[in-house]
């Protein structure tokens, strides 16, 4: 049986799923490619490559020069420039590409939820007289809260940034989930925190802050989405083997 070559866009929970489901089989050779933003990523299951391609004309000579046979775009739901690029790289040679997205949070009774469009309107859907707030939104989109220079924030992120945010009163505290829903009660309780800034990513690992907050009765500023795509998207693991399989031909 031919192996196919599967090109795997991670840096997600699922993706790392995937890639070892390839892996134990015979008849796939995956490729996970992540972006480098940890020093210290998870070891992956098969061949791995790190670091941009160089936008769509780098990643489309990337697919070509190492004969990949389909693209699974299973990065983080809010790394919309790598899933545009993953897009327009396949339509032009003509690779069939996936999009695999684990579903969103649903607000739940006893959640106050705020939606923002981006982390701009993040920024602003922030009441006036917010001081203390969680923002628990990764280490490269920032910069808007700082408009907002008389709140103190609580900054969460895997590793150190090589510049510190720029947040004129912060305290960064360092993890990587999974976490579970008691610590982070404590943390919230701990730093006296009566917003939380999250985006809507989804899955288990992170989504004991948003437990937290419901039992604590905080307000949660939960930030949507981007659109992913036009094209054939599914939320599981299990779906995106099917989908692959169905390709083979
Ligand atoms: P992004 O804004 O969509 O991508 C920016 C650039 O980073 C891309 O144009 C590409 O560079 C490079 N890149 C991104 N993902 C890549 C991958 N898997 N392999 C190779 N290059 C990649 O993405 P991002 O928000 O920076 O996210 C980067 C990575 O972190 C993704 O793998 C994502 O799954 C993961 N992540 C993101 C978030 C988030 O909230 N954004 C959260 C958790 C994990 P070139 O144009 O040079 O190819």
């Amino acid at each position: 049986m031919t192996t196919r070559h599967v090109l795997i866009l991670g840096g997600t929970c699922e993706a790392a799923a995937l890639a070892g489901r390839l892996h134990a089989a015979d008849d796939y050779h995956p490729v996970s490619s992540l972006a480098g933003r940890t020093g210290n990523p998870r070891p992956l299951p098969g061949e791995v490559r790190i670091g941009g391609f160089g936008g769509v004309e780098g990643l489309a000579e990337f697919l070509s020069s190492r004969r990949i046979d389909m693209v699974i775009d299973a990065t983080h739901p809010f790394a919309a420039t790598m899933s545009r690029n993953a897009a327009a790289a396949c339509d032009r040679i003509g690779l069939p590409r996936l999009r695999l997205e684990r579903p969103p949070w649903v607000q739940q009774a006893n959640d106050r939820w705020i939606e923002a469009e981006d982390v701009h309107a993040a920024a602003r859907a922030l009441p006036s007289d917010a001081r203390r707030v969680f923002l628990s939104i990764g280490r490269q989109e920032l910069a808007p809260f700082a408009a907002r220079p008389e709140i103190h924030y609580l900054v969460r992120m895997i590793e150190p940034a090589t510049k510190p945010p720029p947040l004129p009163r912060h305290e960064l505290v360092l993890g990587r989930g999974p976490f579970h829903a008691e610590a982070e009660q404590g943390l919230l309780v701990r730093h006296r925190i009566e917003f939380v800034v999250s985006k809507n990513s989804g899955g288990d690992a992170t989504y004991a802050k948003i437990l937290a907050a419901r039992h604590l009765g905080l307000p949660v500023i939960m930030i949507k989405r981007p659109e992913p795509p036009v094209g054939p998207c599914v939320e599981t693991v299990e779906a995106a083997l099917g989908w692959l399989r169905r390709h083979r031909t």
